[in-house]
């Protein structure tokens, strides 16, 4: 299989071109690092502002998707050690999580000193959600050129469930530990609105209430959040304006008392699910769902092609994903 020479995209993800030199379009134009770094400072500085304009009234300055994962445990490092904001750190248990996880957000909830929630959905209508996202066609086509479908039915309803408590709890920012190459540096800062989120909310919710039945409908938004556009908060993922270091991430996450648990494939620190879903992205499309999120860390500098390569080619634990096929009852 034909692989662009600079990053790590394959030849049959969609809408992609070769030059005659190996490289992508998309290294192509990419308009290097210097352009990438003024970018960075400047949102930074965005954020920085922000912060001084905008106080909380409530308990809480910022609501953390927090998974459990090193990112998302960085992350939260940084919103209270960096910023000193208060923190509602919140997890969305859909099933897969490990044992070890649990101690991990454990340990660094309380080593950092913030509020923290657990969600569990009933595991049955995510079960239904799951078996149906890996057949396919659920959302429109685009969105498996990011992730497969599995997580982005999952992380949808992560974000709708924690979008409604934060109009809720009236907190004005929510916070994502997205890596660079996950979502770029332009869209790190987002005041979102009604309208933008009703037409976004469509596309996922439309498909897993269809799915799952009505009763999903309680897991995204009604018409009392949608009747308070100025309680909506800011979208906030500050990986993509700060320095992205893995091995700093994980020397930092350390401290916290967080330990890798075993049995997960290279791209995810907190999801069994991810190994299948990974595997059966690549059958039925025909390359990895990280493919695009890699090729951008490697553009960027922050890791090596090697690297990338060695992500994209593992194929995950077979024994993790047999437990889920058993679990899913597939
Ligand atoms: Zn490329």
């Amino acid at each position: 299989m034909k692989i662009c020479k600079s990053c790590v995209l394959p030849v049959n993800f969609p809408h992609i071109t070769f030059a005659s030199d190996g490289a992508c379009n998309l290294c192509r134009s990419y308009k290097g690092s210097s352009e990438a770094g003024r970018l960075k400072k400047e949102y930074k500085d965005k954020f920085e502002l922000l912060l001084k304009k905008i106080a909380s009234k409530g308990a809480y300055d910022i609501l953390v998707c927090y998974s459990g994962g090193k990112d998302s445990t960085y992350v939260l490092s940084v919103f209270k050690e960096m910023y000193g904001l208060k923190i509602l750190a919140f997890t969305f248990d859909n099933g897969f999580i490990p044992e070890r996880t649990f101690i991990n957000i454990r340990n660094a909830i309380e080593r950092l000193d913030v509020d923290h929630i657990f969600f569990k959905p009933r595991f049955n209508l995510l079960k239904k959600i799951f078996r149906e996202a890996v057949k396919g066609f659920l959302y429109p086509m685009k969105a498996m050129e990011r992730a497969s479908l599995i997580c982005t039915s999952c992380i949808g309803l992560v974000k709708y469930t924690a979008l409604k408590l934060a109009i809720e709890k009236e907190i004005p920012f929510v916070g994502f530990g997205w890596s660079p190459g996950q979502a770029p540096v332009t869209s790190s800062i987002l005041k979102i609105n009604p309208r933008m989120v009703k037409s976004m909310e469509d596309v996922i919710k439309r498909p897993i209430v269809e799915v799952a039945g009505k009763e999903m409908e309680g897991y995204f938004l009604n018409e009392r959040h949608y009747s308070k556009p100025d309680k909506f908060p800011i979208y906030i993922h500050p990986l993509a304006f700060l320095k992205y270091d893995e091995k700093a991430i994980l020397n930092k996450v350390k401290k916290l008392g967080w330990i890798e648990p075993r049995g997960l494939d290279l791209n995810s620190t907190n999801c069994y699910l991810n190994s299948f879903a990974n595997a059966a992205h690549k059958r039925r499309y025909g390359f990895h769902p990280y493919v695009f999120e890699i090729a951008a860390l490697v553009r960027e500098g922050c890791m090596s092609r090697e690297e990338g390569l060695r992500r994209i080619r593992n194929t995950g634990d077979r024994k993790t994903i047999e437990m889920v096929k058993r679990r899913l009852a597939i």
